[in-house]
């Protein structure tokens, strides 16, 4: 199948006819960092619908060639197997930089690689977008607030961050890339765009990285506990994948290049989460407490007028449409899963 696992309904439906080709004199050559993860394979697989030529790099720490397969072989498609650590020079217009683990247990496997990955390795890739001439894109995230003091944030709030916490080599690590990226602006004159991602969820998020959504609709669809960390008072604000995917190529053509917060604004709290998604699939998980984590923020949702005001951008998909179709992803796994087992 061409788009491993995804739903053909829905992509035929409601995502390839907005997806606008090209014109020959505005295909670019496109380089992905972190392109076989969550996020950057279905970036991946946008820009190569839109008919660019798409460059993937990537270490394979927490993607997978799985994400990509269906691209590989094509004349547009280059993946190359490499650590962004090391510094490397390949021609390229453009650079979405999003090479770094995202999920808490992920990026707090090997702290001073999450740091080194967000400080060498953005250098790395701000040093090559100088040296190429190519507009450059930094995936933050909203994590840069911290545990925020001010809600919603909004781009002009500096954060509230624990520099010694578990969270630190993701929180710090990116605030030191996005000083990096302005740096860079500054001083090398490098084309540069910021985005602040807030958490999303969809299709091709590993089964296994402990973030909520997956968590979740993996112990309800097997009928296990569902844990929620601490009381489930937090809140977040989750987008569905396609919509931030539409952010990041609106961020990239746009002409601003201050930081733009990108999320869905409806928020909700963790608990209402788990009942929800026990609900869609009528799981008879019970709800189980556990002891909260350090340093976890206790609210969090994105202002997004900024992103209205430069890009025209707001999120398309409901909350519920995008479950759903992330449901019927994980659904598949375990069947597959399941298949296995008995074989
Ligand atoms: P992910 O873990 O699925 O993808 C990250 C990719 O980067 C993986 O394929 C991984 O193998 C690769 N990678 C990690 N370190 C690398 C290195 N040193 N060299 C080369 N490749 C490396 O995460 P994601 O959810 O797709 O997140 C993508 C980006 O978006 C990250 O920068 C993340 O910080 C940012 N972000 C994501 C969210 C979210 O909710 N998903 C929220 C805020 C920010
Ligand atoms: N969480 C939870 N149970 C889980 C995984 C996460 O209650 O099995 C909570 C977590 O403590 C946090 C929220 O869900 O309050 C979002 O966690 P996630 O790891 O998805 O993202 P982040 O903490 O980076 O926002």
């Amino acid at each position: 199948t061409p788009h491993h696992k995804l739903n053909k309904e829905f992509l035929e439906k409601e995502l390839y006819p907005h997806i606008k080709r090209v014109k020959k004199c505005d295909k670019k050559r496109i380089l992905v960092t972190g392109g076989a993860g969550f996020v950057g394979s279905h970036l991946v697989d946008r820009l190569m619908l839109m008919g660019h030529e798409v460059i993937v790099i990537d270490n394979f720490f927490t993607g997978s060639k799985t994400n990509i397969l269906h691209w590989i072989g094509h004349p547009n498609f280059t993946l190359m197997e490499h650590d962004i650590v090391t510094p490397i020079l390949i021609q390229v217009d453009e650079i979405y930089h999003l090479a770094c683990p995202a999920s808490p247990p992920a990026y707090q496997f090997n702290p001073i690689k999450t740091i080194e990955t967000n400080v060498i390795g953005t250098s790395n890739m701000l040093s090559l977008a100088k040296q190429v001439k190519a507009r450059f894109l930094l995936t933050s995230t909203s994590e840069i607030y911290g545990d925020p003091l001010e809600h919603p944030q909004k781009e002009t709030y500096w954060g509230n961050v624990n520099p010694i916490g578990p969270r630190a080599c993701y929180d710090e690590g990116k605030r030191a890339a996005e000083t990096l990226t302005y740096a860079y602006q500054t001083q090398e004159k490098v084309d540069v765009r910021v985005v602040r991602i807030f958490n999303t969820f969809g299709p091709r998020m590993d089964e296994n990285d402990g973030r909520v959504v997956s968590n979740f609709i993996m112990q309800a669809l097997q009928n296990q506990d569902m844990t929620i960390y601490g009381d489930g008072n937090q809140t977040r604000s989750f987008q569905f994948v396609h919509d931030l995917v539409d952010g990041l190529i609106s961020t990239m053509r746009n002409e601003f290049t201050l930081p733009i917060n990108l999320g869905n604004p409806v928020e909700f709290t963790i608990l209402e989460l788990a009942e929800e998604l026990k609900g869609f699939i009528g799981s008879e998980s019970k709800l189980v407490k556990l002891p909260a984590v350090q340093d976890d923020p206790k609210q969090r949702r994105p202002d997004i007028s900024l992103a209205k005001e430069k890009l025209d951008w707001e999120p398309k998909f409901s909350r519920q449409q995008g479950l759903l179709e992330t449901i019927q992803y994980f659904r598949q796994i375990v069947e597959a899963d399941c298949e296995a087992t008995r074989r």
